[in-house]
């Protein structure tokens, strides 16, 4: 039995204040929930550390939205992991869509990051999904059988218990067109598949796969109950409590 994970990505929003009050209602509203399912919210780097504070021991963890391979040293602008551990950060979200398709990430770089965050402790939440023209083309398990080998290169049989996948149709997130439940169920029973190819059957039992793309109150409840969904990557609906936290009580009940 796979435990529901719901993370909300706040991406380039908030303001201290805002990213203060919006913690305080998620850690309120997901209380009565975080017996029977794992919440986190990922704040931008510069709240983290207040979200933190505000988060408590509510049971709500912390997410970081990227972070850099290297040790702490002279890398400007970037943020190492051992920066995410000292906050308080559990998770780090990997290979967001943004990422790849606005910052320029390849399968190798991210790759370097989730075996670095694995060996600093982090938990990982890798993000794939394909762009619509992917679909179209009939390219869609190609797509994302090429971005687990990538992301997961040498990561092992030890490793891989710490990593959570997000399967987030690019032409999805942020768009108000989310996947049907059909489509989301058949990509990721896809992944669970090749879970059990390259890892092994408990492997693939275990891992819990988040379903992302405008994922909203009115939808998740269809989405979650697909045997193979195992929580949701939240982007907009994460960003006022009275919207991400009926989205848990959507997981809580599956
Ligand atoms: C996301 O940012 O990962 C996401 C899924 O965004 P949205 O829910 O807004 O589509």
């Amino acid at each position: 039995m796979r435990r529901p994970f719901v993370a909300g990505n706040w991406k380039m929003t908030q303001t201290l204040a805002s990213a203060v009050e919006l913690a305080l209602g998620v850690a309120e509203g997901a209380r009565p929930f975080v017996g029977t399912v794992d919440v986190a919210v990922g704040p931008p780097f510069v709240y983290l550390a207040a979200v933190k504070q505000v988060l408590g021991d509510s049971g709500v963890t912390l997410a970081a939205q990227n972070a850099y391979f290297e040790e702490p040293g002279a890398f400007t602008g970037e943020t190492a992991l051992e920066m995410l551990t000292d906050v308080g950060c559990r998770w780090v979200i990997l290979g967001h869509s943004e990422r790849r398709h606005v910052l320029g990430e390849t399968d190798e770089l991210i790759n370097r990051k989730v075996r670095a965050a694995l060996t600093k402790g982090l938990g990982v939440i890798l993000c794939v999904g394909e762009l619509l023209e992917e679909r179209e083309a009939g390219q869609t398990e190609a797509v994302l059988d090429r971005q687990m080998a990538g992301g997961l290169a040498d990561v092992s049989d030890g490793q891989i218990g710490e990593v959570v996948v997000a399967y987030e149709p690019v032409w999805a997130i942020g768009t108000g067109q989310t996947a049907s439940p059909e489509q989301a169920e058949s990509a990721h029973a896809h992944l669970r598949n090749w879970l059990q190819a390259r890892y092994n059957p408990q492997v693939a039992e275990v891992t819990r796969i988040q379903y992302g793309g405008s994922v909203k109150p009115a939808n998740a409840v269809e989405l979650l109950a697909q045997p193979n969904v195992d929580g949701a990557l939240v982007g907009g609906a994460s960003l006022k409590a009275e919207t991400f936290v009926p989205i848990i009580e959507a997981a809580a009940g599956q």
